[in-house]
């Protein structure tokens, strides 16, 4: 018997997994190793800060995928991985070999600690937002009282505005009476510098409509951070601190290198994908690109597990991103191409909810579409 050993419950997975169930492989097991059971799709990320979905609405759930695909699902996390001897440690002590090994693992960050007085929230990793924003909503002093409530978000990227404006509709929904300030802080001189021009300057209109004052070509120092409740870490994505010391080849950067097939190109039975990898030209850390790694990732498994052909991957050049303002809005950018308004939004969540719904394998029931925007209260 093989054993294909799945970590991180990434985009790319969930589709190896809803191809396993549909045809798995004879002779092969597949064990896969998540934090949680529930594994949010980042495109809904905002939508669920601003209190648009239901956290269980914005997620893939590996429990019930894997249990359908017949892959068992481990809640653990992958401490370390020893290539040569083909075998993982996970945190909780225990340690699995396998014969072939896929990681989808995301990426992570390295927020600063928090001044006295001050929260931080870390946009990544995407698994522990749940909790760190709970932490956030039961603090007495950012979920009532008198004072302004000062909110800064550090990243002039999707993630740093658009955390940033759902954070901001969050708080002034379930606190209507206060004075919910916003800041938005990043050390380029442009915002959004990899989306159309138009986008850039939709999302700078949308920004003033919410009263966030924007301060470019400033690094977070404790001073320009000074003064806020709730700080929004929303910087560059970065690698584990465990990729570091894995024996796999790394990047500078220390994201793992991956060939068009997907393979790390120092140990060819360890497959990388997603925010995790970097490709031979480093592609932006964008959930599309581990979507779009999905179904090779999936055929190639398939392929080595039983002698065949492997496909090449071949990132897209464009990729189209829709950023939600929040407010009923949204942005799409594609090349030099934007354009905004309410019917983006309706166009972006249908877009993410057909995505999920693909995945939802033992509750195949359509969620019901918005009529308006609900707001916390209304979905809690
Ligand atoms: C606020 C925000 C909004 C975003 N919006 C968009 C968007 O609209 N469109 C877009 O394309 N991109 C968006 N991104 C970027 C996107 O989040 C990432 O590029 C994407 O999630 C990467 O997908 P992935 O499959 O590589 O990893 P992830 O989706 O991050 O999944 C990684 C999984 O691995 C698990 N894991 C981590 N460490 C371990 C371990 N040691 N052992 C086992 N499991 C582990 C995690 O719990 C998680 O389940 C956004 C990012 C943020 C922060």
């Amino acid at each position: 018997m093989k054993r294909l050993l799945l970590i991180g419950a990434g985009h790319a997975h969930a589709q190896v997994l809803r191809d396993w169930l549909a045809a798995p492989v004879p002779g092969c097991e597949v064990i896969v190793v998540s934090p949680s059971a529930l594994a949010p799709y980042s495109g809904m990320v905002p939508g669920w800060l601003a209190g648009h979905y239901r956290f269980d609405q914005i997620c893939i759930n590996f429990e019930a995928l894997a249990a359908a695909a017949g892959a068992q699902l481990l809640t653990d996390e992958l401490a370390s991985l020893d290539p040569n001897r083909r075998r993982v440690s996970l945190r909780s002590g225990t340690a699995l070999d396998y014969d072939l090994l896929s990681l989808n693992v995301g990426s992570t960050l390295t927020p600063p600690a928090p001044q006295p007085g001050m929260r931080v929230l870390s946009m990544r990793p995407l698994g522990e937002l749940r909790m760190a924003l709970e932490a956030v909503l039961s603090d007495p002093a950012l979920s009532a009282g008198d004072q302004p409530l000062r909110v800064a978000a550090i990243g002039g990227g999707a993630a740093g505005v658009e955390s940033l404006l759902a954070t901001l509709t969050c708080f002034r929904s379930l606190q209507p009476g206060r004075t919910v300030q916003g800041r938005l802080i990043s050390r380029g001189d442009s915002l959004l510098p990899d989306m159309a021009p138009g986008a850039a300057r939709a999302i700078h209109a949308a920004l003033t409509a919410a009263g966030v004052s924007v301060q470019l070509n400033t690094s977070c120092t404790d001073s320009a951070a000074a003064g806020c409740d709730l700080l929004l870490w929303a910087t560059g994505a970065q690698a584990h601190a465990w990729q570091r010391d894995c024996g796999l080849a790394l990047s500078e950067r220390g994201f793992i290198r991956v060939d068009e097939h997907l393979r790390c190109v120092s140990h060819p039975h360890v497959y990388a994908v997603g925010d995790c990898a970097e490709w031979t030209t480093p592609l932006p850390k964008a959930g599309v690109f581990a979507v779009r790694m999905g179904p090779v990732l999936s055929h190639n498994l398939r392929a080595a597990l039983q002698a065949g052909v492997p496909r090449a991957y071949s990132p897209q050049r464009r990729f189209l991103a829709l950023l939600s303002t929040a407010d009923g809005r949204a942005i799409a950018s594609w090349g030099s191409w934007s354009a905004q308004g309410r019917w983006v939004w309706r166009w972006k969540d249908h877009i993410d909810r057909a995505f999920l719904q693909r995945f939802a394998v033992v509750t195949p029931t359509p969620l019901p579409a918005p009529t308006s925007l609900p707001l916390p209260g209304d979905t809690a």
